[in-house]
């Protein structure tokens, strides 16, 4: 059986139709003639959008805000509150919370999720160990990355224990290596850890960067330093990078460049840093994200994504790319155009996963939105949607609303 989706409207305003086989797209043209294997889909009205990757979450706190409110809205609070509750997390909570997240995520279009999941003395690996099992279970469905995000130590004897912790998340079947190295006391040590263990396993390497409104800080430039240094190749990305967007234009500038260079991803991720970033500052409060015209104009890949579903680092979220892509165009000042490129093309090559694109030969990953143009499937949250993974419908989604356009003459209250 092959796939054909008919009348759809790339992001160009053409209107096509796309057969798709197996997991590629066989033919694009305005009119294909069905054959007698097709499976018909009738798309009119329809955007064909590359399907969005969610390249940045934390499936393991995910739906727990209710759980453990964030007392300051800021990062401390947000990490305060997830430790109080995370002795509490048993291995089906995770596992339960991680899929219905995984589950939102996918009916939204989105058909690939690199999960954070906390490694460290509070949680030791049950973190991983649950993830991991997720990530199999929705094997075919959703493409899970389990990272192993390896906590800043908060005592001496805690950094004793972190190199072990983290060769048990490998052996487990860690997909990338984390870290959050501005978190620790000294952050070198943290970076290098990182970095060490992921040459020796020559996994991806994706790290927390910055999470601070500090103009002095370095820690993207340090990274991007150090990948170069190292010489290692196996992928690199760096997410938040929040300082960037406070240092004078000419510094962001040439630490863009070095990023560009070093082939170092950033992930930019809106919605946390909205929240988390700027409190304490009452008048005019900087909007915490990075320099995201800076890197498109070095060269650097830019990825954008959601980070925490409704837990203590953020309250809100839906699950949803186009939240993320929305925040972009209206809080990073991107066009539509290239903020739906952060949250699919972008995203997916911080992942290192192909890129769809509505064009023979190209990997089938695409989400249809009922839209009339970009702004419109972007801005709407309530859109119907047909998700496809190759020649398969993931997830489809119908809305039905009723409107009354005028109150009748003569209507009756009996
Ligand atoms: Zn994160």
């Amino acid at each position: 059986m092959t796939l054909l989706l008919q009348s759809v409207t790339d992001v160009d305003g053409r209107r096509v139709d796309v057969r798709i086989e197996g997991t590629t797209v066989a033919a694009v043209a305005p009119d294909l003639p069905v054959r007698p294997d097709d499976e018909v889909l009738d798309l009119a009205g329809h955007l064909l959008l590359p399907a969005p990757a969610e390249p940045h979450a934390h499936l393991d706190k995910a739906l727990t805000s209710h759980r453990a409110p964030n007392l300051t809205g800021d990062l401390d609070g947000a990490i305060t509150a997830i430790r109080q509750i995370a002795a509490g997390f048993t291995h089906e909570d995770l596992v339960e919370r991680a899929t219905r997240a995984a589950h939102e995520y996918l009916a939204n279009g989105i058909t690939a999720i690199r999960t954070h999941a906390d490694v460290g003395v509070h949680a030791g690996t049950r973190h991983m160990r649950a993830l991991v099992e997720v990530r199999d279970a929705l094997a075919g469905l959703v493409d899970v990355q389990v990272v192993a995000l390896l906590s800043a130590p908060r005592s001496a004897e805690e950094a004793g224990a972190t190199p072990r912790l983290l060769a048990e998340a490998i052996e487990l079947g860690a997909d990338v290596i984390g870290g959050v190295p501005h978190l620790w006391p000294d952050r070198d040590a943290g970076l290098a850890l990182s970095l060490e263990a992921a040459v020796r396993s020559g996994l991806p390497l994706d790290l927390h960067t910055d999470e601070t409104l500090d103009p002095t800080a370095q820690g993207l430039r340090s990274l991007a330093r150090a990948v170069v240094g190292s010489g290692f190749d196996r992928g690199v990305t760096a997410s938040h990078c929040v300082s960037l967007g406070v240092h004078p234009l000419e510094v962001a500038r040439a630490t863009a460049e070095e990023v560009a260079r070093a082939g170092v991803g950033v992930v930019t991720l809106p919605q946390t840093n909205l929240y988390l970033q700027g409190r304490g500052i009452p008048v005019g409060p900087p909007r915490g994200l990075t320099a995201v015209r800076a890197l498109l104009d070095a060269g650097a890949t830019l990825g954008a994504g959601g980070d925490n579903l409704r837990d203590p680092f953020n309250p809100m979220g839906r699950a949803d790319a186009c939240e993320a892509a929305s925040l972009l165009v209206t809080a990073g000042h991107l066009s539509t155009r290239a903020a739906w490129h952060a949250v699919s093309a972008g995203a997916r090559a911080c992942m290192g996963l192909p890129v769809p694109e509505v064009a023979e030969g190209s990997v089938a990953e695409f989400v249809a939105i009922e839209a009339e143009s970009l702004d419109a499937a972007v801005a709407g949250a309530g859109t119907a949607r047909v998700v496809l993974s190759g020649d398969r419908v993931l997830a489809s989604s119908r809305v039905v609303r009723s409107v009354r356009e005028r109150v009748g003459v003569g209507v009756s209250n009996s």
